[in-house]
C-alpha cells in the first residue's frame, strides 16, 4: 500500500510501498477514508528542533484520520468489521497519577501515533482499539478527521462561558479557524481575529469571524477597545503561539475576563503579570489535547448540530497521495486551511 514516510532524518518525506500492516492484541485495521495534515507533521516534514529529538524515522506520518475497521485483533471486543471510526491520537497509560485522576489529557506517559509509532497517511492504518471513537455513519470522512484538532478548538474555546460574549482570537491557521466556527456555533459575539496573513483574515471572515484585523498594520488593544467601547473583551483565546499576541491579547481582556491559551511558544515570555493578568483578575486556562472522551461528544454533537461551519476551513481535498509534496509547501507557505487526503483514489 501507498504510505507518506519519514524515511530518513532530513527535510521532507517519502511516498513509498509498505506492506499492509496486520492488527495486533488489541488493535484494529482502518481503511483510512480521510486523514488531515497537523502543524505537527508539518515539523516532521520540516524536520525542526523537535521532530529531531522525538520522531525515529523510518516512520510512517499522520494521525488526524477517518476509517472504517476492516481487521480486528485479538482480544478486540467492542468494535468490528464495518465500524466507521475516528480516533482519538493520545495514547495514554491509565497508570499514571493524571491517568488515575481522570486527567487522561495530560497523562505523563502520552504516545501519540505519527509521533512515537507509524501514523495514518497510508491506505490502511493500525488504530488501538481504546483509542476508537465511533462516527455516526452520515458524518462526511472529511468532517470525522477533523474532529482531532476540533477537540483541542472545543477544549480552548469552550474552557468557559462564551454566549454573547465579546471574544478576541489571536492566529488563524488551521487551528484558528476551528475555534472560530466553535466561538460562532457557541453563540460568541462580536468574534474578533487578528491574524497578519491577508489569506487567513479572508477565510476567518468566510469562517464567520465578525471582525478582522492585520496586527502588523492596526494595534490590536485599539481596535478591540474601540469595538467594545472601551471595555475590552470578555473571553481571549490565543491560537497563534506568537509572544506579541498573548501581550496584546491579555491587554486588550476586560478585567476578570477568561483567557485560553492552545498556541506554543517558541520560546520562555517575558510579561508584566502583575498588571496583565494578577491586578486585572484574570481566569487563565492553559490547554493541551483533548478531555477523554467529554471533548469528543462535544465535538461530534457540534458536528451534528450543522452549526459548525467547516467548509471554508477545509481548503484543500487531494485523491491519493500522489501530490503530498505540494501540500506540504502550500501549508508550510500558509496558503491553506486544513489540508485532508482521501487516499483511496
Ligand atoms: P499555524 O502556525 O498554522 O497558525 C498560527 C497563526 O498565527 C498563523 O496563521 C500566523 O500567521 C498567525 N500569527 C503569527 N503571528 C501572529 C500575531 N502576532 N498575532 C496574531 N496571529 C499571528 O498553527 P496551527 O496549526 O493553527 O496551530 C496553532 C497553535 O496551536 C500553534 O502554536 C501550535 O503549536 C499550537 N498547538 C497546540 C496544541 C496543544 O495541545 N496545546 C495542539 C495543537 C497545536
Ligand atoms: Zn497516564
Amino acid at each position: 500500500m501507498p504510505a507518506i514516510m519519514k524515511t530518513k532524518p532530513a527535510y521532507g518525506a517519502e511516498l513509498v510501498e509498505v506492506d499492509v500492516p496486520k492488527p495486533g492484541p488489541g488493535e484494529v485495521l482502518i481503511r483510512v477514508l480521510a486523514t488531515s495534515i497537523c502543524g505537527t507533521d508539518l515539523h516532521i516534514y520540516e524536520w525542526n528542533e523537535w521532530a529531531q529529538s522525538r520522531i525515529k524515522p523510518p516512520q510512517i506520518m499522520g494521525h488526524e484520520v477517518a476509517g472504517e475497521v476492516v481487521e480486528v485483533g485479538p482480544g478486540v471486543e467492542d468494535l468490528q468489521e464495518g465500524d466507521y471510526i475516528s480516533a482519538e491520537t493520545h495514547i495514554v497509560c491509565r497508570k499514571c497519577y493524571a491517568c488515575r485522576h481522570n486527567r487522561y489529557h495530560v497523562c505523563q506517559n502520552t504516545k501519540i501515533f505519527g509521533v512515537d509509532m507509524d501514523g495514518v497517511f497510508a491506505t490502511y492504518a493500525i488504530v488501538p482499539a481504546q483509542n476508537a471513537w465511533k462516527n455516526p455513519k452520515d458524518m462526511k470522512p472529511e468532517y470525522a478527521a477533523l474532529q482531532e484538532p476540533l477537540g483541542n478548538a472545543v477544549d480552548t474555546v469552550l474552557a468557559g462561558p462564551i454566549a454573547g460574549r465579546s471574544t478576541l482570537i489571536t492566529g488563524a491557521g488551521p487551528l484558528g479557524l476551528l475555534g472560530i466556527a466553535v466561538a460562532k456555533a457557541a453563540g460568541a459575539y462580536p468574534v474578533i481575529v487578528s491574524e497578519p496573513s491577508e489569506f487567513r483574515r479572508k477565510l476567518a471572515k468566510k469562517v464567520g469571524a465578525d471582525y478582522v484585523l492585520n496586527p502588523f498594520e492596526e494595534d490590536p488593544v485599539e481596535v478591540v477597545m474601540s469595538i467594545t467601547d472601551g471595555a475590552g473583551v470578555e473571553v481571549f483565546l490565543e491560537f497563534s503561539g506568537a509572544p506579541k499576541a498573548l501581550e496584546q491579547g491579555l491587554k486588550a481582556t476586560t478585567p476578570g475576563g477568561r483567557v485560553s491559551l492552545l498556541g506554543l511558544f517558541p520560546r520562555d515570555v517575558t510579561l508584566d503579570f502583575n498588571n496583565l493578568i494578577i491586578f486585572k483578575a484574570l481566569e487563565v486556562h492553559g490547554i493541551t489535547g483533548r478531555h477523554l472522551w467529554e471533548t469528543w461528544y462535544t465535538v461530534s454533537s457540534l458536528i451534528q448540530s450543522g452549526k459548525l461551519n467547516l467548509d471554508p476551513i477545509i481548503t484543500h481535498k487531494y485523491k491519493g497521495f500522489d501530490k503530498y509534496e505540494e501540500a506540504f509547501e502550500l501549508m508550510r507557505a500558509g496558503k491553506t486551511g486544513k489540508v485532508v487526503f482521501f487516499p483511496h483514489k
